[in-house]
């Protein structure tokens, strides 16, 4: 069966630099944001440092970190930038920086340290996993790979709306290539693959990558960027083994990050920093200016948007996370969260019809699913309780979550939010 594939026209906003985005009055803290809910250790009147960790997690779920010092005011309920409700620790800013703003010494000799200490550090500093929607504990998805791993590595973005892996990989590629080095040491991984853009991206020097992984084989593998999808994992392992000089080496590969995830881990193990900022690309026709921003976890998006210089058209949506599968949100009080990575800010004119209407039966969206998923009769099925047979509803496991349906269907239906949900049923 031939891959299908499509080719979408989005606009890429060019990027000079990273800009510290200004230290938010208060911060909203997700205890959701990492595969599973953290237990807060804090309470209202508390006070917190910078990095303190104020809730712990547990399995798939991740520590939180107190992104500034200050005053917790409020443990809440908010709407988060998945759409969803989850609590969060309010935290007023006061008091005076550990880490922002001061020069952080490298740790050098932290490959002094065993695999069980590395893994047990990415996951006390709160890193989870952006390379997927699933947003799991980086930690313990290194644990549940089987011995001798293989490391892949996106180096550019999912969905061609976005530019922050790219950006990443292309402004810090020496700290990606060290936090790779870092997690392929902790799996004790017997190799790494490196997944990049033949479009924007420049290989780094062979010299400087060999010393780095003078341990561990490496490989970097030229990827279509042109059409999507070409960032997922079934399309990735596809490419691993109709690549030659690879397949010989490595038959699959164990598990995928990215390169934030990458550079997180480089700065949690190098620097000695958690998780409390994030870099983040906020972008639109709607907006002034677009810009890369590093970013407090908890700023509301609003704070974001008066840094971008405002709007410049009356704004109609705000899209989280990239155009083809993002979530649409419409509140500017939504907090950034570890998962959080593009937030884009579309005019009314750049809207295409969004009117939801019935399904007129055009097939498009079996058309437009490379897995053969028939998501119309699963919608039918979740919305009409339409007969469906066990082995249809059963396909939707195999939904790598690519959207593609979505942007084929005439009617607008949100068909890849529904096979989502009996996704997560299993
Ligand atoms: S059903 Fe899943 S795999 Fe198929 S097009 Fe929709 S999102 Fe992609
Ligand atoms: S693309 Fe939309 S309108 Fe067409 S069959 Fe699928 S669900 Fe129905």
């Amino acid at each position: 069966m031939t891959e299908k594939k499509e080719r979408f026209n989005f606009p890429r906003y060019e990027y000079m630099c990273l800009h510290p985005a200004y230290i938010p009055n208060a911060v909203f803290v997700s205890l959701e944001q990492g595969g599973g809910v953290s237990k807060p250790l804090v309470k209202p009147g508390d006070s917190v440092f910078e990095g303190q960790t104020i809730a712990s997690g547990y399995k798939t779920s991740v520590p939180v970190h107190a992104p500034i010092p200050g005053t917790v005011i409020d443990i809440t309920e908010r709407t988060m930038p998945d759409g969803k409700n989850a609590e969060c620790i309010c935290i007023a800013f006061k008091g005076s920086f550990n880490f922002e703003g001061k020069n952080c010494s490298a740790n050098l000799h932290w490959n002094k340290q065993s695999a069980h200490k590395l893994i047990s550090q990415i996951r006390h500093n709160g890193i989870i996993n952006t390379f997927d929607t699933g947003n799991a504990s980086l930690a313990w998805q290194m644990e549940k790979c089987s011995a001798s791993p293989v490391l892949g590595v996106r180096l550019f973005d999912f969905d061609p709306s976005c530019f922050v892996d790219g950006f990443i990989s292309s402004f810090f590629i020496d700290e990606v290539l060290q936090g790779v080095l870092i997690c392929a040491t902790a799996m004790q991984a017997k190799s790494v693959v490196f997944f990049y853009s033949a479009s924007d991206f420049v290989l780094p020097d062979k010299e400087k990558t060999d010393a780095y992984f003078n341990k561990i084989s490496y490989s970097f593998i030229k990827t279509d960027t042109r059409f999507y999808p070409s960032g997922s994992e079934r399309v990735l392992q596809k490419i691993v083994k109709k690549t030659p000089p690879v397949q010989n080496a490595v038959s699959s590969v164990n598990l995928f990050i990215d390169s934030r995830t990458a550079f997180s881990v480089y700065k949690c193990i190098v620097l000695s920093m958690s998780l409390t900022d994030t870099i983040i690309e906020v972008n639109g026709q709607a907006l002034h200016e677009s810009k890369m921003l590093k970013v407090k976890i908890g700023t509301p998006i609003r704070r974001l948007l008066e840094e971008c210089g405002g709007c410049e058209k009356p704004p109609a949506k705000i899209v989280i996370n990239g155009l083809i599968k993002g979530t649409a949100v419409c509140d500017l009080d939504i907090p950034v969260t570890k998962y959080v990575k593009t937030i884009t800010l579309l005019a009314a004119t750049d809207l295409p019809d969004q009117t939801v209407s019935q399904c007129i039966h055009c097939g498009f969206c079996r058309k437009a699913c490379p897995l053969g998923i028939q998501p119309d009769r699963i919608y039918s099925h979740y919305t009409n309780k339409a007969p469906l047979e066990p082995d249809i509803l059963l396909s939707a496991h195999l939904c790598d979550n690519c959207a593609l349906c979505n942007a084929a269907c005439p009617a607008r239906l949100p068909l890849y939010q529904t096979v989502s949900t009996y996704k997560e049923k299993k």
